[in-house]
């Protein structure tokens, strides 16, 4: 039976793989993000796609997401995010203020983001449906404050599922480690670090994209209908590399 999805940040990297992943199963699918070009895009290749600009961080924008969305929402998927402060996770910020900034700025990307999206949909969101949340490897690593919205994201999902799960929602955390081919570490990586995340991993290679669909289509789907308030790791078997 098709179902109503929305994806946040689905206009580019995992989110656009699990979107253009949902619409090939013949779903609605309504993708979010802040620029409108990646979504028209994702949206002009298929029919099953609808995009709305929306950032969701801000309560308003919500708000208005709220009034271009069905009636329904089956599965949220809680993707948007990325590690704001890539370049100062060494955390010697000197000035507090800035500090300050930056370790907030990566709290409201990664996690205030993904619970105001999820308390926005709270009532909209269908009997027997599910949210996943797209967490990381970071939130088991020393990596700053992206590391720590992503552990708070993990362990907020547990509200999450206690709360939706009287309703028959599941709600999961899919957490993947370094996945190459997105903007999230375009032009942002060493090689020698790049080298460092592949081999890290058993499977020797860094992940792309598609690698986090199944792990999202299976807790979205309803042989995952007991499992509830889980981190399912899709990272290669990654092992720290700090
Ligand atoms: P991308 O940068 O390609 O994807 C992030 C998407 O989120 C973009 O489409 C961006 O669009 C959107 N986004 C970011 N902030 C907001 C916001 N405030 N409101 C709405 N949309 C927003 O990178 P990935 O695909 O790699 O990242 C997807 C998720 O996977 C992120 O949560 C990231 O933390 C996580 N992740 C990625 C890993 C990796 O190695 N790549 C590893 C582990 C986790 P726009 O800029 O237009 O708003």
């Amino acid at each position: 039976m098709s179902r109503t999805v929305l994806v946040t940040g689905g206009g580019t990297g995992i989110g656009r793989a699990v979107a253009e992943y949902f619409a090939a199963q013949g779903d609605t699918v309504v993708i979010t993000g802040r620029r409108s070009g990646p979504l028209k895009e994702v949206a002009a290749q298929s029919a099953n796609v609808r995009a709305v600009t929306c950032d969701h961080t801000d309560p308003d924008a919500l708000g208005r997401l709220l009034a271009e969305l069905p009636e329904h929402i089956d599965v949220l998927i809680n993707n948007a995010g990325g590690n704001t402060d890539l370049d100062a996770e060494s955390g010697s910020e000197a000035d507090l203020m800035s500090y300050a900034r930056a370790f907030r700025a990566n709290l409201e990307a990664n996690l205030i983001s993904a619970a105001l999206t999820t308390k926005a949909l709270e009532s909209r969101l269908s009997a027997g449906g599910s949210v996943v949340q797209i967490g990381s490897i970071a939130a088991d690593q020393a990596s700053g404050s992206y590391g720590a919205a992503k552990a708070g994201l993990a362990n907020w999902n547990l509200n999450v599922a206690a709360e939706l799960g009287p309703r028959g929602i599941t709600a999961n955390v899919v957490s993947p480690g370094y996945i190459a081919d997105t903007e999230f570490f375009r032009d942002r990586l060493s090689d020698e670090r790049r080298s460092a995340l592949v081999e890290a991993t058993a499977t020797g290679r860094a992940g792309v994209p598609s690698d986090i669909v199944g792990a999202v289509a299976f807790l979205a789907s309803s042989a995952a209908r007991h499992i509830t308030g889980q981190v399912l790791n899709v990272n290669g078997g990654a092992r720290s590399t700090r």
